[in-house]
């Protein structure tokens, strides 16, 4: 059986008094399309978020590609991760954000190759290889010379999901990338991303409001109430039967 490339060990997060996370057990196996559905603060970000090492569990363990994500083992013993080992075990992981978070002076190019040089240390005629691959397979390669301003935002979310690919990451993560986005642009987007999912080896985990495209893209879909992972299953399975009545009612806003 193969080994999951993400594993969720019964975390809990709190934010102060508030506990958004309140013990996830996820299993996410290597290549699989997994969709985190849920009501706005159930906490879906947060777990992206700390995949991403941006948050840190208060409690429970977090494993990416065999590797404790915020702790590791010294001695024999397992403790909290230090910086060296966090920025290793991030350099499995992409992500693309909400809002696009290209740097404004710099061209599509600059911006997709400044981590490759600065992070995996590629010369800059490697990273420029790299990023002109991942800016055709998102259709960009024209945009090279342009600045983000230049550019629609859907375009620039095409960019970005280009710039997470060239550091070829293990496992990527999407968290809403579409709702900034005005409607008549949000198809080109989700587009880009159904034809990076039907290449097939990449991990993607996706936070998404569009059920549709969901149903359409993932093998799993997890759903999240208020910190808890209430139902998991096959689309067809959660969107078609749901079980719980707190996804039966999250969904009636959808249909
Ligand atoms: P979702 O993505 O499902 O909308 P989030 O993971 O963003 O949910 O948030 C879950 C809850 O955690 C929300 O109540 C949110 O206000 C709270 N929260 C998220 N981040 C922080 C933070 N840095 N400090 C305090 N509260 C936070």
């Amino acid at each position: 059986m193969t080994e999951p490339i993400v594993k969720f060990q019964d975390v809990h997060k709190s934010f102060g008094e508030l506990e958004v996370l309140k013990g996830i057990d996820l299993e996410i196996n290597p290549g699989e399309k997994v969709s985190i559905i849920g009501p706005s603060g159930s906490g879906k970000t947060t777990i992206i978020r700390m995949l991403m090492t941006l948050e840190k569990p208060t409690s429970g363990k977090i494993i990416v590609d065999g590797d404790y994500l915020w702790h590791m083992e010294k001695n024999g013993k397992i403790v909290e991760a230090n910086e060296k080992h966090l920025r290793q075990v991030r350099g499995n992981i992409g992500m693309v954000f909400q809002h696009f978070n290209l740097f404004p002076h710099m061209t599509i190019m600059q911006n997709c190759i400044e981590a490759p040089m600065h992070v995996l240390g590629l010369s800059k005629k490697e990273a420029k290889q790299r990023a002109i691959e991942m800016l055709e397979k998102v259709g960009l390669a024209d945009k090279v010379d342009n600045y983000p301003v230049q550019l629609s935002g859907g375009q620039k979310q095409r960019v970005a999901i280009a710039r997470a690919l060239v550091m070829q990451p293990k496992v990527m993560l999407f968290d809403e990338v579409t709702s900034a986005l005005d409607p008549e642009l949000v198809g080109e987007v989700l587009g880009v991303i159904k034809d990076l999912a039907a290449q097939g080896d990449m991990t993607m985990i996706l936070i998404t409001h569009e059920m549709d495209f969901a149903w359409e893209i993932s093998d799993r879909v997890v759903f999240l109430a208020e910190g808890n992972l209430v139902e998991q299953g096959p689309p067809s399975k959660l969107f078609e039967n749901p079980e719980s009545e707190r996804l039966q009612s999250f969904l009636e806003r959808f249909s």
